[in-house]
């Protein structure tokens, strides 16, 4: 008998931890969620580990690892991109912690120690990691590095699916599912809905950034270090955009990532070309600079949550001809909801709420899969049982009974704390 148990991201979205037994017991993802009110974390582990194995670099999936190796000894797989991006997030969440003043859950010597443990598995290897139980990653096409892991056990399969895109994005051609498997672990962010037509979102966010410099304004776009960022430059340099396009923010770090693994992007030569074309920003100096004229800002962090955003969009607060361009989901209670929902950002050193002169848009450019792509998937697979984790509680019973009536596949829940048989 196998049993799955969750320690997070269970009825909710982030703080990722699954416990998967066949008999020797695998940790999939620990990752921690960032909340205004502070960081969540996954349940502890406190059962033996045979080994971790990592899906991507968010911190939602990654970000409680090295925790995690203040004591254990249990080896952790991922890709190297996933490694890469993880360190450069790790780091900053401890110069964040130092920056607030709060006590981090953990130190640099304990990086250091969970990169002592990690080895590197690239995408399409079969690993044995004990001698009845095999895992593979495959590119889960969501960002630079991430897996969907597949598990082989005596004669039956288990998919782990991670965060994951089948539909083409910019940056990634969507993920290819090749074989069925037994019993699938999959994400329901979006279970409940479907994305617009990608390229007209992309279209329209062009002809809005293409508008607001012709109207003498600056288009800002907020945008997350990982994925994002980089696939908005790839985006306006492919559209041909008329106008100087800045990178600002922990984007450019991620984006020399990027850069150096372009092999597993869809389109590497159109993405180092557009990186190339733009400007990166050094430092202040170069921020005053790019606000003298027109200009295209793209930079961190993708919510309003901090980041050099937060100076660009007081620069424009009061200039009707400018645009704030949110790209991503705008999580409760972060700068970015509010002003969709209120038209108001924290301004100033002490954060007084004021209301916003410019102008702002959504612009809906999901790296997750709408319910019809997970159905898709899930066909594919056509698993004799799904499990659902990483959705809101609202959004998985209706997930859920879509893939029982659409599909005839048996579905439960992965509720926090509770271990389920099959
Ligand atoms: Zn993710
Ligand atoms: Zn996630």
């Amino acid at each position: 008998m196998y049993s799955i148990r969750g320690l997070g991201a269970c009825e909710e979205v982030g703080r990722s931890g699954f416990l998967l037994d066949f008999g020797e017991k695998f940790l999939l993802d620990y990752g921690v969620k960032l909340e205004p009110g502070g960081i969540r974390y996954p349940l502890d582990v406190t059962e033996n580990i045979k080994a971790v194995i990592i899906s991507h670099a968010h911190l939602d999936h990654s970000g409680y690892l090295p925790y995690y190796y203040k004591k254990s000894e249990a080896l952790s797989f991922m890709t190297q991109p996933t490694l890469e991006i993880a360190d450069i997030l790790w780091q900053d969440s401890l110069k964040i912690a130092d920056f607030e003043g709060a006590v981090p859950k953990y130190s640099k010597d304990d990086i250091i120690r969970t990169h002592k443990y990690n080895f590197i598995l690239p995408y399409n290897k079969e690993l044995h990691v004990t001698d009845e139980v095999s895992l593979q990653f495959t590119d889960a096409a969501h960002i630079l590095g991430s897996s969907i892991t597949r598990f082989e056990h005596d004669d039956k399969s288990f998919v782990y699916t991670g965060d994951f895109k089948l539909e083409e994005t910019q940056l990634h051609s969507g993920t290819i599912i090749k074989e069925k498997a037994d019993y699938v672990l999959i994400e329901s962010t979006y279970g409940d809905r479907e994305h617009p037509n990608r390229k007209e979102v992309e279209k329209n966010l062009c002809e809005s950034v293409q508008n607001t410099i012709e109207q003498g304004g600056h288009a800002i776009i907020p945008a997350f270090a990982v994925g994002r960022s980089q696939e908005i430059v790839d985006i306006l340099t492919s559209y041909n955009i008329n106008a100087d396009i800045y990178l600002d923010g922990m984007g450019k770090k991620v984006a020399n990532l990027y850069l150096q693994h372009s092999n597993l992007i869809k389109n590497p030569k159109r993405l180092r070309k557009g990186l190339k074309e733009i400007n990166w920003i050094g430092g202040f100096g170069d921020r005053k600079k790019a606000m003298k004229k027109p200009s295209v800002i793209v930079t961190t962090s993708g919510m309003m949550k901090g980041g050099p955003v937060m100076w660009y969009a007081q620069q424009i607060l009061n200039d009707p001809k400018s645009k704030l361009h949110l790209t991503g989901y705008q999580a409760i209670e972060t700068p970015g909801r509010m002003l969709l929902e209120e038209g108001k950002l924290p301004y100033g050193k002490n954060g007084a709420i004021v209301k916003v002169n410019c102008k702002y848009e959504k612009f809906d450019l999901s790296a997750h899969p709408g319910q019809e792509e997970m159905l898709r998937a899930l066909k594919k697979w056509s698993p004799k049982k799904a499990f659902l984790i990483h959705g809101d509680k609202d959004v998985m019973p209706i997930f859920e009974k879509s893939i029982e009536e659409r599909l005839g596949i048996d579905t439960e829940i992965v509720r926090a704390d509770q271990k389920i048989n099959f």
